[in-house]
């Protein structure tokens, strides 16, 4: 096509295999226009036509009137088109008929669409009879009459409606010719002026009106919600009809190549024998399935599936295409890319990958990481009806939870069942650590207070549980066993549904519908690729065994934080760590030490055996001790009511030592306080019992013949000398460990292992070159670090986040998505200067942005060698880091098999073999000379 002339001319011509334009000029021809242009191209079966460009649009939009060659090229186009057909637009025997059809470059579905059958009137329409017969030429006068009425006039579709109520019956042929009648006399009132009885007429009223539907109010407010640009313009194609409507041997259909709500590969289809297209669209008959196309017309329906499928392959995606079939010939009037569920579109991205229509890397790209998100949280199931919720919170959770209503931990537990066969949902003013058993044992959380990344939030994620946090007016009264949520009160036992993908909270036992589960084969296998395609290796974060069983099951590379404390929450060990807070000599802290130590390294060992041959990162005790005690106030009342009771001396005792105790914790700055490395240098004994917890594991799995590669993570460092001393004192202890003569036999005396720390104070940060020399690896923990650097508590800051974001003060929740010029300017300088100073050193990411695409993206681009997400959203952070990693460094298709995390090194050999076990990240830089290169 001579596309240099494209900005002389508004007219593009299509017919009888040849075309002056193609399905790139979606711009100039509109979706529908360079469609058929393409088809056309393709030799496949399109009626001839022209399209008038979205340019003749905007010049009529900007101007109020035509172009002014654009009259003359549309006489050309109309006489060349008549040529074409060997008919006469206004023909009084066999007349040129013609259907006119917006199409802007994007469909929008609020514009004006499609007028058929332009060009009959009163002169010629028994020449239309006797062409076919005279009930179809009534018919389809009738048809115009009311589409360029409502369409072009405006008048509403009921008027016509009624129009054709007053009709008599007395026979097919006269109530047409009397609906027709009443029609042109609706038409008259309403308007003004007469059905305009020149074709040449009607065709010019109808293109302006496609031409003003640009600026209707459903297309205005369409663009708005899909911010899609207001000064586009629309296209009008016109184009020779083709009937439908001819009889038993026509028909129209729309159909898509691949079934749009499961991907399967199989042409999905309807058809309406004897109709037009306005009657499927409109509802008025129900299309039968297209199985009865292959029944009664074989010949058509194998031409459809030839001409659909060669579409496919041309497009290289799934289409949405309609057509018609005249007096047994097929005609194709449009195709497009179609919509699809979120695992349709997995599955076709899948299968089209492996037919080798699209690359791997564009099976990738076609899928989004909220797509995966989508697929793999159950839904509520609304059916058909519209309900309205009745409280509306944070989504803090994706996916949803139906259950009945507990108000206490207690209670979850008890009204779950020993077996967690009833669902609960949880339902708190908020939620901390005492709350998890009952966390555990509910299907979802609703809390009153608390932002996204509030305890039940991030306990939510990592469960991959649902949960809706910040729920204002939720007044719960534990007491009474009573939640007041507006102006709704419920019970204990009552059910409530949640939708943690919006946030919104229904009264009642809503229907889930199930996702597809991890299993699904496309996903297995879209992530598998995903993973050899990655540059950024994706670990998890596991505090238990069975999170890290979830880990390796969903393929982490690792695990990139377990929080030894969350061990210690569980009812049996929170006795242990208890006394040995409240130990009153050294002599008694290491009795109770001991007693922990064979619990810990039980935990670790599981770990360890569920990751071998992986990195697996285990943070030292974290969490200041007075977490590990009760309240002051529930202390206080216990007391008092031992006292009531006043007999059992030693009870009372003990109980006075707890509040003292829990008084002498008591810090006014608990976040800021005795915690994190600080309580490792005060209490070094913690740290000793620890490490030797977790090296006496890796022997004991080692004997096994598991290889464990255990990385113990200092936390909340923010000083170079406190990295020191516990280096030194981390090595001393596995020394004197190594040198045990009871261990595990001559062989199993020791054990490589890697000592690091975590990134989340500033200071820390802006020191990271002179921390690096002294560790192996570096996590940046990006929850506390964005806490600390915006000097926002997390648990507080969503009483004015949501101000913030409202006010454009932020652009979006620091938490959710790491802040690119402020905390990510901080781990930028600090990954660099960590990496001038050892160049051997690991970083990674343990936060809970390890798991937000755009904070993947962000992360990759700094270099860091792995992201460490919670099991349940390893998924997505698989797909997000190869999307990244696609898009920094385009790898060509057969390079695709990239083992995990492997840097692409120019020059470097690519292996084609199936991922190594051992992540490279992990043999590619060896440890720092010292007491940590034993292997
Ligand atoms: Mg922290």
């Amino acid at each position: 096509m001579d596309r240099k002339r494209a900005g002389s001319r508004y007219i593009y011509r299509f017919g009888h295999a040849q075309a002056e334009g193609d399905g790139s000029m979606g711009e100039e021809l509109g979706g529908k226009g360079a469609s058929l242009a393409e088809m056309t191209r393709l030799g496949l079966p399109v009626p001839a036509g022209f399209t008038i460009s979205t340019r003749a649009c905007r010049f009529y939009l900007e101007q109020g009137a035509m172009p002014p060659s654009l009259e003359e090229e549309l006489e050309s186009a109309l006489g060349w088109l008549e040529l074409e057909q060997a008919q006469r637009l206004g023909g009084e025997r066999d007349p040129l008929l013609l259907s006119v059809r917006s199409g802007a470059s994007i469909s929008m579905p609020g514009m004006m669409d499609t007028i058929l059958n332009v060009g009959i009137n009163d002169t010629n329409i028994d020449g239309l009879a006797v062409k076919q017969n005279v009930t179809f030429a009534l018919d389809s006068y009738r048809r115009l009459l009311q589409m360029f009425g409502s369409v072009v006039l405006q008048i509403p579709k009921h008027a016509f409606d009624q129009a054709s109520e007053g009709v008599s019956r007395d026979g097919e042929e006269a109530s047409l010719r009397q609906t027709i009648l009443s029609f042109q006399q609706l038409i008259e009132h309403r308007s003004g002026k007469p059905f305009p009885m020149d074709p040449r007429a009607q065709l010019r009223q109808a293109v302006v009106a496609v031409f003003e539907s640009w600026n209707n109010d459903r297309a205005r407010h369409y663009r708005r919600i899909h911010r899609t640009p207001e000064n586009g313009g629309t296209a009008v194609t016109v184009q020779a009809m083709v009937f439908g409507n001819y009889g038993v041997n026509s028909g129209t259909g729309v159909g898509f190549t691949r079934n749009p709500s499961t991907g399967e590969k199989a042409m999905f289809a309807e058809f309406l024998a004897n109709a037009q297209g306005e009657d499927i669209v409109a509802g008025i008959r129900t299309p039968m399935p297209i199985a009865e196309l292959e029944r009664t017309m074989p010949r058509v329906y194998r031409k459809l599936r030839t001409v659909t499928s060669r579409l496919e392959a041309h497009y290289r995606d799934v289409q949405d295409f309609e057509f018609t079939v005249q007096n047994g010939e097929l005609f194709l009037l449009q195709t497009r890319a179609a919509k699809r569920s979120a695992l349709a579109k997995l599955r076709s991205a899948v299968e089209m990958a492996e037919e080798g229509l699209i690359s791997r890397t564009e099976a990738l790209l076609r899928v989004t990481p909220s797509d995966l998100e989508e697929v793999l949280s159950p839904q509520l199931d609304f059916g058909n009806v519209e309900l309205q919720p009745i409280a509306k919170g944070l989504p803090a959770s994706p996916g949803s939870a139906v259950g009945q209503v507990a108000l206490t931990a207690d209670r979850a537990v008890e009204l779950a069942g020993k077996h967690k066969q009833s669902p609960i949902i949880l339902v708190r003013q908020e939620t901390n650590a005492d709350d998890i058993h009952g966390m555990d044992a509910a299907v979802g959380f609703l809390t009153a207070h608390g932002g996204a990344t509030s305890h039940a939030a991030v306990v939510a994620r990592g469960m991959g549980k649902c949960c809706i946090t910040g729920a204002g007016g939720i007044v719960t009264d534990e007491v009474a066993g009573e939640v007041r949520i507006g102006e709704h009160t419920l019970k204990e036992g009552d059910w409530l549904s949640l939708d943690g993908s919006t946030g919104r909270v229904f009264p009642g036992q809503l229907t889930l519908r199930p996702s597809e589960s991890f299993d699904n084969p496309f996903l297995t296998k879209l992530l598998y690729w995903a993973r050899a395609c990655s540059l950024t290796a994706v670990w998890a974060n596991a505090d238990t065994p069975q999170d890290a069983e979830r880990a390796s099951h969903a393929s982490a590379m690792g695990i990139g934080l377990c929080r030894t404390e969350h061990m210690f929450f569980a009812k049996d060990r929170l006795a242990h760590i208890r006394s040995m807070i409240l130990a009153s000599s050294p002599a008694a802290r290491e009795r109770a030490l001991a007693s922990l130590l064979p619990v810990q390294q039980a935990d670790f060992e599981e770990l360890f055996r569920t990751m071998p041959g992986l990195p697996v990162t285990i943070r030292l005790i974290d969490p200041p001790l007075h977490e590990f005690l009760p309240t002051e106030v529930a202390a206080r009342e216990e007391l008092a009511q031992a006292r009531l009771q006043g007999t059992d001396v030693e009870n009372i005792q003990r109980l006075e030592e707890l509040l003292l105790r829990v008084q002498q914790l008591s810090e006014s700055n608990p976040m800021m306080g005795l915690r994190g490395c600080r309580l490792g240098i005060v209490h070094p004994e913690i740290i000793v019992m620890q490490v030797r917890a977790i090296l006496r594991a890796a022997l004991r799995v080692k004997a096994e013949g598991i290889l464990a590669l255990p990385e113990i993570m200092v936390p909340l460092v923010a000083c170079v000398e406190e990295v020191r001393f516990l280096r030194k004192l981390i090595d001393a202890t596995a020394a004197n460990l190594f040198a045990e003569e009871d261990l595990f036999g001559q062989e199993g005396r020791r054990i490589g292992y890697r000592v690091g720390v975590m990134i989340e104070v500033p200071r820390a940060a802006a020191c990271a070159d002179e921390i690096a020399r002294e560790v192996d690896f570096m996590s940046f923990g990006t929850n506390d670090l964005t806490q600390l650097t915006f000097g926002f508590s997390r648990d507080d800051a969503h009483k004015y986040l949501d101000t913030y974001l409202e006010l454009g003060i932020l652009k979006h929740n620091p938490f959710v998505t790491i802040d690119r010029e402020g905390v990510g300017s901080l781990i930028r300088s600090a990954v660099r200067k960590a990496r001038e100073a050892n160049p051997d050193i690991k970083i990674g990411i343990c936060g809970e942005h390890g798991g937000d695409p755009a904070s993947i993206a962000f992360f990759a681009e700094l270099g860091v060698d792995y992201v460490s997400c919670s099991p349940a959203r390893l998924p997505m952070a698989q797909l997000s880091a190869a999307h990244t990693s696609i898009a920094r460094a385009p790898v060509k298709s057969q390079q695709e098999k990239v083992p995990h995390g492997l840097r692409l090194v120019e020059g470097a050999s690519l292996s084609h073999d199936l991922p190594s076990q051992i992540p490279s990240v992990f043999r590619s830089s060896s440890p720092s000379a010292g007491p940590t290169s034993l292997a």
